[in-house]
């Protein structure tokens, strides 16, 4: 660990660098849970005393400049060029350097990152392009401010490659050789299909053995599972989960023979952004010791989705991406299949259009009890949280997940299929002690009706249920947690040979 030769630190303690490296980050741009971890992570790292983890922690963020990050809303400081070799001759870029809080971020662009089109396309090529060149550029951009990363932290499949060139060039290029790499997973199966032809366009050439299936050798994300210092998944359940088969996609070789080098750290949420008792987007405020003022927000959701204002009959909700991963197809059958029962519904998700259209045909059956609201939209999303009693996450796989996390933070009691970080993260009734919720134990549709008429019946018990909220809001969901994690793992390898 050396100290940082720019600011000198004034309390004494070493500095240690972290260079972190992602597809996305709130505020700049959010798709899914990588953006929320990725505007909450770093800035939860930079809190952290210094005094009391023993060393001071220097961040600086680096993303694409996606087109679709708005250009005026963050004020650029100054912009660092840089030059990354490739097949077709030396390509040029640029590092836009604004902050999110004290952190410095650096937008990369050049040409293989399109100034138009989406965050992540269906071109495999070009996304291909796209993430490897921004994850070289990073790199440069970096040495070009002077500024010597101890640790580079990266997440998925799109700023894996980033880890192995490091590992590639530590051996001839001083600025790489005590560079140490960490690598998150948040979801393994993307392991970036197709990009081979970028990789080998920017040199970045296959790997051989290492338990590497032949077609996983030039893939960013097995081949930096293949040389990360240390890998992470988001949740201890979903690093155990992916030594198996069933969950390895394909990488059981690979991930076996890293067993010693992963472990698995629980995501957290922005609890500022995340806060029932001071969010502006929900109709009235409240907190676990004013859960009555939440029915309000019920009353409120029911006028809104033109559902019956009806208090007593419980309000299920759905909200992720339409995909089968998340098991909403599963929720739909099960739902079909319990339509003689009582309760309301939201399902509120976008993406596969097969999926859209059966929750369409669901709410046509539903004799208006469900609404399927097919769009992204943050704003319903927390009046959903703040004012539904069930979030149901039928996930077939789940590394880590948020919307449970979210939902119990807001009183909002999850019915979660018993998989990875949903596993993790929600104490099972009856069974656990301080129950914040209810687990199923397959996904399937079977299962999960099984699990919702549970929870159907316990929702009458009124103190029971209030019981189940409350475990839930009084759950410490914030990243403290997980940020002093992350900086144990950066300072266990720093101090490695
Ligand atoms: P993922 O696998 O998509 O990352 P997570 O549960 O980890 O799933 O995070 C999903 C995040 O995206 C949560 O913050 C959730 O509220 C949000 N989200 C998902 N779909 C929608 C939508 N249609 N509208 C608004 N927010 C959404």
């Amino acid at each position: 660990m050396q100290p940082a030769p720019n600011q000198p630190p004034k309390n004494g303690l070493p500095t240690l660098r972290v260079l972190f490296l992602t597809a996305e980050a709130e505020p700049f741009i959010k798709v899914g849970g990588l953006g929320d971890v990725s505007g909450a992570l770093p800035r939860a790292l930079a809190c952290l005393p210094p005094a009391e983890i023993g060393f001071n922690l220097d961040i600086i963020l680096a993303l694409p400049f996606h087109s679709a990050i708005q250009r005026d809303a963050f004020p650029v400081d100054r912009s660092i060029s840089f030059s990354i070799p490739s097949t077709d001759g030396p390509i040029a870029g640029q590092a836009a350097v604004t902050r999110l809080d004290s952190i410095p971020v650096l937008l990369i662009s050049g040409a293989p990152i399109p100034e138009d089109g989406p965050v992540y396309s269906m071109d495999t090529r070009a996304d291909g392009d796209k993430f490897v060149f921004a994850s070289l550029g990073a790199l440069q951009a970096v040495r070009g401010m002077g500024w010597q990363p101890d640790v580079i932290h990266a997440n998925d499949w799109h700023t894996a490659p980033a880890v192995y060139f490091v590992s590639i060039q530590r051996a001839t290029d001083p600025f790489f050789r005590d560079l140490k790499t960490v690598l998150t997973i948040h979801n393994l199966p993307f392991i970036g299909v197709g990009t081979a032809p970028s990789m080998e366009k920017f040199g970045l050439p296959p790997v051989s053995g290492q338990g590497l299936p032949w077609w996983a050798e030039q893939l960013p994300l097995p081949v930096g599972l293949a040389t990360a210092d240390r890998i992470v998944t988001v949740s201890p359940g979903y690093s155990r989960e992916i030594l198996s088969p069933g969950h390895a996609n394909g990488l059981e070789s690979l991930l076996l023979s890293r067993k010693s080098r992963l472990s698995g750290i629980l995501n957290g949420i922005d609890t500022e952004s995340w806060n029932p008792a001071a969010d502006p987007g929900i109709n009235t405020r409240y907190d676990a010791f004013s859960l009555e003022r939440r029915q309000s927000n019920k009353a409120f959701l029911q006028e809104v989705l033109t559902l019956p204002q009806q208090a007593d009959i419980p309000l299920l909700a759905f909200i992720g991406r339409m995909d089968p991963q998340k098991g909403i197809d599963i929720l739909i059958d099960s739902l079909h299949n319990m339509l003689d029962l009582e309760w309301q519904a939201v399902i509120l998700g976008t993406g596969d259009e097969t999926l859209e259209g059966r929750a369409r045909d669901l709410e046509q059956a539903s004799s208006g009890r469900l609404r399927a609201v097919l769009r992204y939209d943050n704003n319903l999303a927390r009046q959903i949280y703040a004012g539904s009693d069930i979030l149901v996450m039928p996930s077939r796989y789940e590394p880590c997940g948020l919307a449970q996390m979210i939902a119990m933070h807001y009183g909002c009691v999850p019915v979660a299929v018993a998989v990875g970080g949903l596993m993790d993260t929600i104490q099972r009734y009856p069974q656990d002690s301080n129950p914040t919720g209810f687990l199923v134990g397959k996904a399937s549709p079977q299962s999960l009706a099984e699990s919702l008429c549970q929870a159907l019946e316990v929702f009458k018990d009124k103190t029971t249920w209030r019981g189940l909220q409350t475990n839930g809001m009084l759950k410490d969901f914030s990243w403290n947690q997980s940020a002093r994690a992350y900086a144990q793992i950066y300072k266990l390898i720093e101090e490695e040979p």
